[in-house]
């Protein structure tokens, strides 16, 4: 193809070259949380946007001990190809914390380069264009991006502060026999809410007695700062072999590391194996082994425990200054872990028309419509504690505050009009 505009020989000016994009693209947006992110370069703004661990509470020497300890003795192993399925290692470590939950083995496990990647993996695996998926009212929106690549059609179930509600749960399977169903039981992001174990019953109930699969994330269930341990839906009676499990160490030691794991029985994890090798043959190596390494010579739960009374501390500050400055009809989640504070201001306040005046006083949220596979509530955002310390969320909040106020002064944009 002649690229050049022919008007001048001597200058072969290139046209603008558009590529011919997959239909499957089509109406898949790129994460707003990504692109709230890449707005903040702004260094005065403080973000409640991202779900960003506090660097400072990385266990960086502990992590660098174990990468050292991976070259230095290791190097012609982890500096190699390997196994699709991941190292033996870290395998058997995923399937000894999966198995304080529910009985795992080593060949139960698929690692991932991230529960993210998991996620696109079930996708390719079990979605063909047009497959229903059922999610959450509101639900993870990186979820429904990486099941929108396959073609799917998500539809979100009804939920009250309990979770997904039963009755609609069935009536919607019913209706659409989706290829699986797909939860965050345990501080789910966006709101931080966790299913009670009556709840996760009668769910698991619906799903068995209509035989759908199950898609359990549960990056955040260790995050818990109050209230008893709930088991996953996945550890219910007759559930273990219709449930994908995703887990992660993003939240609990660090995201750059990206690893995380898929526990399956069965075939499913030979076609999610296969999807991987197309993706990218294998994880990293050096980072399965060095994560291996950091788990069979540190005592996570520790390191976790002082997570967890940081992040009281900061989703107590959050609450109890969100408290002070909400508007009369406002309501919010108060979590009992996770790294999510989900508020719905109501009063007809669209959160993506408050965001650039939340910007303007320097701080910013997610507009809650970016969580809503369809029919969104326009009034609700999402603010992360986790990054901030106390401080500077009463700083934060303060802002969010005036943002409020000034945007509630302004004619509406439709009104505007
Ligand atoms: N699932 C949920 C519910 C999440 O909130 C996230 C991260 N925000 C992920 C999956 C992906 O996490 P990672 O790929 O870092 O494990």
């Amino acid at each position: 193809m002649n690229h050049s505009t022919g008007k001048n020989p001597g200058s072969r000016t290139t046209l603008p070259w558009t590529f011919p994009l997959a239909d499957r693209l089509t109406g898949v947006r790129s994460s707003p949380v990504r692109e709230i992110l890449s707005i903040l370069s702004r260094g005065d703004v403080i973000s409640f946007a991202g779900g960003i661990p506090d660097p400072e509470l990385f266990a960086v020497e502990e992590i660098r001990a174990a990468f050292d300890h991976v070259l230095t003795h290791h190097a012609s192993k982890a500096l190699q190809y390997a196994s699709t399925e991941g190292e033996p290692a870290l395998r058997e470590q995923a399937a000894a914390r999966m198995s304080r939950q529910l009985p795992t083995t080593a060949a139960q496990i698929q690692i991932t380069s991230g529960s993210q990647e998991g996620l696109y993996l079930i996708g390719q695996a079990l979605l063909d264009p047009g497959d229903v998926v059922l999610v959450e009212r509101p639900t993870y929106l990186a979820a429904v991006q990486a099941f929108a690549l396959s073609g799917a059609r998500m539809i979100g179930i009804p939920a009250d502060e309990d979770g997904v509600l039963p009755d609609e749960l069935e009536q919607l399977i019913e209706r659409h026999r989706p290829k699986f169903v797909y939860l965050i039981p345990t501080f789910q992001n966006p709101t931080g809410m966790c299913m009670p174990a009556g709840r996760r019953h009668q769910v698991a109930e619906v799903l068995l007695r209509t035989g759908t699969a199950l898609v359990e994330d549960d990056p955040y269930g260790e995050l818990r700062f109050s209230g008893d341990p709930v088991s996953p839906i996945a550890a219910l009676p007759g559930m273990q072999a219709q449930t994908l499990v995703l887990n992660s160490m993003s939240k609990i030691t660090a995201p750059g590391l990206r690893v995380g794991w898929i526990r399956g029985e069965g075939q499913i994890l030979r076609s999610i194996a296969i999807v991987k090798q197309a993706v990218g043959l294998h994880s990293p190596v050096t980072d399965q082994l060095a994560v291996a390494r950091y788990l069979a010579t540190n005592d996570l739960d520790r390191h976790i425990g002082r997570l967890n009374a940081v992040y009281k501390s900061r989703r107590d500050a959050m609450h109890t200054e969100l408290a002070r400055i909400l508007p009369e009809g406002a309501t919010m989640t108060n979590p009992d872990g996770g790294m999510f504070l989900w508020v719905r201001l109501g009063n007809d306040i669209d959160t993506s028309h408050l965001l650039p005046a939340a910007v303007e006083e320097g701080v910013a949220f997610v507009p809650g419509s970016a969580f809503y596979a369809h029919d969104p509530d326009k009034t609700t955002l999402r603010l992360s504690y986790v990054t901030n310390s106390p401080d500077v969320i009463a700083e934060g909040i303060k802002r969010l505050s005036r943002a409020i106020r000034t945007h509630s002064k302004q004619p509406s944009p439709a009104a505007a009009r």
